[in-house]
């Protein structure tokens, strides 16, 4: 039997490493090598015991890239030696959610290093069909953020961003960071960030943003007067806390648009004010992952240079020392990101 070597997280603040079977490979499916597997805040959050503790024993990860190792006996479409990312939402593929690419809607929906093992290993197995064949000459470390990436896509995307919107970002973390490029890349002004960290803050302007609020007492005054008084476009919660979503309807101009997207507890609510939002025509959606055309788009982006990417790709480590890579985090904000070295 073929073994490699995998990251299992065990019970919460605990990753064993193991050697473990290298995965079945179905008729459908493509068993990638892995390169590279970044740390997503998810993935802090079941380090934490705060997600997914009843799915443990796991094999976590998935921002991964890497080369297809092999493929199931139906695959023709994709060959051993490709270079590759993948979709990691893994849906039934017909029904009603599936054909309108939201997938997560799917009754049957499960995601790779989330509802089944990950890419903190040496391979990872998935759906062919979900494998994207990635240019060659894009270094892995770059590839490894298309799932993130994809993200901040779909973000734009559900949100209808475009050209000369104002914008305001709570939360310069690594994906609020990535929303400041990405809403640059869609033309928006001014972008305006806000965060309690200066280190982020200035990490956002570097990346992108039109001015950076530190003090939450100024983000209003500071918002107003960027925007001839009216308000934003839109805001992109980017934290996940009910307190700042509240705060979010208060910075959009009338007819603007509140992004949901930091996620909460799963029980958090937040007043929304029928009459104002008829009167005023505002809305709101929310997105999380980006999954379909999305992880074309995050590839075709990223593939061309349009995302800065140093702060993401600088922090690494080797596999046997992921759990220190976990433990280290909260000491290193400046690290955007950081990913695991695999092959
Ligand atoms: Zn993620
Ligand atoms: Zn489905």
């Amino acid at each position: 039997m073929a073994t490699m070597r995998a990251a299992v997280l065990t019970a919460p603040h605990r990753f064993d490493l193991r050697e473990v079977a290298v995965p079945e490979v179905g008729p459908d499916d493509a068993l990638i090598r892995v390169q590279r597997t970044g740390i997503c805040g998810t993935d802090i959050h079941m380090f934490n015991g705060h997600y997914a503790a009843d799915r443990l024993p796991l094999v976590p990860g998935h921002e991964f890239a890497g080369t297809v190792a092999a493929t199931g006996e139906r695959v023709k479409h994709i060959k051993p030696g490709t270079t590759c990312v993948a979709d990691i939402n893994i849906g039934c593929g017909q029904c009603y959610w599936c054909r309108r690419n939201e997938i997560l809607n799917c009754p049957s929906m499960t995601q790779v290093g989330i509802g089944r093992e990950g890419a903190f290993a040496e391979y990872v197995c998935v759906p062919a069909r979900l494998v994207i064949p990635a240019p060659d000459d894009v270094p892995v470390e770059v590839l490894a953020l298309t799932e993130p990436v994809s993200c901040v896509v779909r973000a734009a995307r559900k949100a209808q961003a475009s050209f000369g919107q104002s914008v305001v970002i709570l939360g310069a973390g690594p994906i609020g960071n990535l929303h400041v490029q990405m809403m640059r890349l869609c033309g928006a002004a001014p972008i305006i960030i806000a965060d309690l960290s200066q280190d982020r803050c200035r990490l956002a302007l570097a990346a992108g943003a039109d001015a950076a609020v530190a003090d939450p007492a100024q983000l209003k005054q500071e918002v107003l007067k960027r925007t001839g008084g009216r308000g934003a476009d839109l805001v992109i919660e980017s934290v996940g806390s009910p307190r700042l979503y509240a705060f979010a309807f208060e910075l959009i101009r009338k007819g603007g648009h509140v992004a949901f997207f930091g996620l909460s507890g799963p029980n958090d609510t937040v007043p929304v004010d029928i009459l104002r939002t008829i009167l005023e025509e505002n809305s709101l959606k929310g997105s999380v992952a980006g999954m379909g055309e999305d992880m074309h788009d995050a590839l075709t982006l990223l593939s061309h240079g349009r995302f800065r990417t140093e702060a993401f790709t600088r922090a690494t480590f080797p596999l046997d020392d992921i759990q220190r890579a976990f433990e280290t985090l909260a000491e290193r904000p400046r690290d955007l990101k950081t990913q695991i070295i695999l092959n």
